[in-house]
């Protein structure tokens, strides 16, 4: 009893100082342009049941904005939460094709993925407009699922500190230290985002202490404590447990794995007891 005692308040007071925080670790599935709304209706009718006791992992799905609104009301009184894959900065306006903060957090949605390499690369978009972004989705009461990555070309030539951090301080400029504590970071390597090749677990730990270290000197160590930070890039069912065994690594953002229910629901449970 009294050791008991001892321990919670222990715990309680390395909390209170920062210096250790029990991460909850994040399973987040990035389903990109797959999927009708019936499929994935039924992808949610089998998940649901598999992962109802399973209270040790943040379950998150980020289906395209269609399937954004029937989700959430299936989703609902459940352990299943839902993101965005992107959002628009401006509340609402003439924006044609966009879907804004306001109008996704309005379904109860939580999430909201945010400078994807995919929309960096193949939409043009700069740490200017993931800066804009993070902000509206904050004032929108959405987390940010913010990425962060380096191409092949940059890790090889030894730059991944460098543009990880260029893309952190940008993204986060003028952010402040409340707002900063409700992101998810992922870190996800361009090379290793859906072409079988993930990154070692070192490898990911390194880079993701590397964000941990930036953010506890760019705003505090109870911040750099708290926030979760994912690796994507490859993540399956047979890598995905020595991925979570690392220090720093509080969870995945998996893409193509995150399509079929087994694969998902597996890595789930390999999580909920990580
Ligand atoms: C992603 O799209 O964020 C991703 C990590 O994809 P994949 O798991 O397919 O590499």
């Amino acid at each position: 009893m009294i050791n008991k005692f001892f321990n919670v308040f222990s715990l309680n007071i390395f909390m209170k100082m920062g210096v250790f925080f029990v991460r909850k670790p994040v399973i987040a599935g990035n389903w990109k342009m797959f999927k009708t709304v019936s499929e994935s209706l039924s992808f949610l009718d089998k998940i649901i049941p598999a992962c109802k006791s399973l209270h040790k992992v943040e379950i998150i799905i980020c289906p395209t904005f269609l399937s954004l609104a029937p989700m959430a009301e299936k989703a609902k009184d459940t352990n299943i939460l839902l993101g965005a894959q992107n959002t628009h900065w401006e509340k609402e306006g003439a924006f044609t094709g966009e879907v804004s903060s306001y109008l996704i957090s309005d379904l109860g949605i939580n999430y909201a993925i945010i400078g994807h390499s995919e929309r960096r690369g193949y939409f043009q978009e700069t740490d200017e407009w993931v800066n804009n972004k993070i902000k509206a989705a904050l004032n929108f009461n959405l987390n940010p699922i913010v990425c962060v990555g380096e191409s092949l070309e940059e890790r090889e030539n030894g730059q991944t500190r460098k543009v990880v951090e260029t893309q952190l301080a940008g993204g986060l400029n003028d952010i402040d230290l409340n707002q900063a504590g409700s992101i998810i970071f992922a870190y996800e390597p361009i090379w290793a985002i859906g072409t079988g090749r993930s990154a070692t677990s070192s490898d990911a730990q390194e880079v993701i202490s590397f964000i941990r270290r930036w953010l506890s000197e760019s705003y505090n160590m109870e911040t750099a404590q708290k926030v979760p930070i994912l690796y994507g890039g490859s993540v399956k069912p047979d890598n995905i447990g020595s991925l979570l065994a690392e220090k720093d690594v509080d969870g995945v953002l998996i893409g193509g794995a995150s399509l079929k229910e087994d694969s998902f629901i597996e890595m789930v449970q390999i999580a909920n007891i990580s």
